[in-house]
């Protein structure tokens, strides 16, 4: 098959998967109010791989490095600098095009190329067939993914078998022949109920007496014994917000509950080899930040939008502190836009596989995380309080009241309407439960910036630095080998 289209892709999610949201149980999510926003935003991504321009699709549609067939662009497994770069190219694309994170791929890929690399390292042929066959699967069906690696992780404080009870962490409990039994939950997993294929990666590294945590593989949504859980959603737009003519772009979160789930053997990627379980999350979040950072990218480029528009709507472009402040917003995109184009320019090299450079991915990932509610709070100053206190679309619309709104919301060369459209853009953005959202999303989600310092430590030359300052203080000779 190789491509599906946005019918094929609804017609799979009716297939007896227990979801649950707000207490309620959901037959067929494609029609939910909630669920059904988080469907089509995945399902604009099949409908521009099926009907976007011949260039769009020469982005989003790859082809089979062996067999020549098409295949989406997301199930290219990175050999090169520029397979990083057309990944890049291709969120950029998908965003731009449909408003949206219409995203069914890229986490799964993350956790799979991890899997592949880490299968390799491990000398292990039988778990690299897997994820190569597994792969072959989604490439044949264009499978929609998600990736489950945040277990739920009970006292943050104590380690996996130290728990009050062993589930905390998604484990091993049974085993056979025919494959294995895992228990656990994995929480806050982007658009899990409306996947095909989940992805299990472990969350942490595992000592020796967690082996039986060092678990990774595939399976499909609907198996025996997953329950998902689902975040409420903002539902679609009401008759107060100016976007009313617009479609909804959300995806909406999940916790997968895995009750006893049988997996078979060719499903599995790693079971029990904890040594490696450092090896597995930390390539899995390499790969997982420079995709964060892709997609980062096209979100505050529209937030700098709302700045410079409400700006030049205020009146306020050519004031130097306004000015001063759209320097420090460009300051924060384009130096996020700089790493992620370097994380993939200088890829590291496991095997085959181009796995995006590990200390750039993570610096991208903690400069968007750390400065994102000073950016945040840039726009909300040039933006006024208006940002705040705006009258909605209602109002507008009611022949009561509207000439007054007419009359006393104009600004700057532009039409009263142009400004209010353009406040309540800003306030999406920067004051709003999405925007609440989406700076607690910014801090946690493809990891907390502790997690990024920790790996910018572990990749930055440290001990290199030591030795120039020790050379330059005379504690070493001049000429002493720093490599
Ligand atoms: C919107 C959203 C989407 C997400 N999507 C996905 C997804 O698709 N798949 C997925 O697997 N995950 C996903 N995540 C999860 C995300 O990766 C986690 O939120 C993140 O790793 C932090 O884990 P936590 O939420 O459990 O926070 P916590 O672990 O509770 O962290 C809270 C704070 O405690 C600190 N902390 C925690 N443990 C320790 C410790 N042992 N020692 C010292 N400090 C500690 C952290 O650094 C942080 O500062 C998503 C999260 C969000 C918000």
């Amino acid at each position: 098959m190789g491509i599906r289209t946005v019918e094929q892709y609804k017609q799979s999610l009716r297939d007896g998967r227990r979801v649950y949201i707000s207490g309620e149980r959901v037959d067929d999510i494609t029609r939910h109010r909630i669920l059904g926003l988080t469907v089509d935003t995945i399902g604009a991504a099949y409908e521009l791989a099926e009907k976007g321009d011949q260039k769009t699709k020469e982005l989003l549609i790859a082809k089979h490095p062996e067999t020549g067939e098409p295949i989406n662009r997301f199930y290219v497994t990175p050999r090169t600098a520029e397979d990083l770069a057309n990944r890049t190219k291709a969120i950029h694309t998908l965003m731009r095009q449909t408003g949206g994170l219409p995203f069914g791929k890229d986490i799964g890929t993350d956790c799979l190329n991890a899997a592949m690399a880490v299968a390799r390292m491990m000398g292990n042929k039988q778990y690299e067939a897997n994820a190569k066959n597994f792969l072959e699967h989604l490439r044949k069906n264009d499978l929609h993914t998600c990736g489950a690696i945040t277990c739920v992780k009970g006292d943050r404080g104590k380690e996996p078998a130290h728990q009050t009870h062993p589930d905390y962490y998604l484990h091993v409990v049974d085993k056979n022949k025919e494959g294995i039994y895992v228990k656990g939950a994995k929480i806050h997993i982007t658009s899990a109920p409306a996947a095909n294929e989940i992805l299990v990666v472990p969350t942490r590294q595992m000592r020796e007496n967690e082996a039986d945590y060092a678990v990774s593989f595939a399976i499909p949504a609907n198996t025996k014994g997953i329950t998902f859980i689902c975040r409420n959603g903002r539902g679609t737009w009401s008759d107060k917000e100016f976007h009313a003519d617009r479609p909804v772009r959300e995806l909406t979160e999940a916790m997968i509950v895995f009750d006893n789930v049988f997996v078979p053997w060719e499903r599995v990627f790693m079971c029990g080899e904890w040594k490696f379980s450092m090896a597995i999350a930390y390539t899995f979040a390499t790969f997982h930040r420079f995709t964060a950072i892709s997609y980062k990218v096209p979100s505050v480029e529209v937030m700098a939008g709302c700045a410079v528009a409400m700006a030049k709507y205020n009146g306020l472009f050519k004031v130097s502190h306004v000015r001063e402040k759209l320097a420090d917003i460009a300051a924060y995109v384009e130096t996020l836009r700089a790493l992620a184009d370097a994380a993939a320019m200088k890829p590291v090299m496991y095997g085959d596989i181009a796995v995006p450079n590990p200390l750039i991915a993570n610096m991208a990932k903690l400069h968007f995380a750390s400065k994102y509610h000073e950016f945040v709070k840039l726009i909300q100053d040039i933006g006024g309080g208006i940002l705040a206190t705006s009258p909605d679309k209602r109002d507008w619309d009611n022949p009561e009241i509207h000439d007054y709104l007419e009359h006393y919301l104009g600004g700057h060369d532009c039409t009263t309407e142009e400004r209010l459209r353009m406040i309540h853009e800003t306030m999406r953005h920067v004051a709003s439960h999405e925007s609440a959202f989406h700076e607690v999303t910014t801090v946690h989600a493809e990891g907390s910036m502790a997690a990024q310092k920790m790996m910018i430590l572990h990749e930055s030359p440290l001990d290199k630095y030591e030795k120039f300052a020790k050379i330059a203080a005379g504690i070493l000779p001049i000429g002493t080998p720093v490599d």
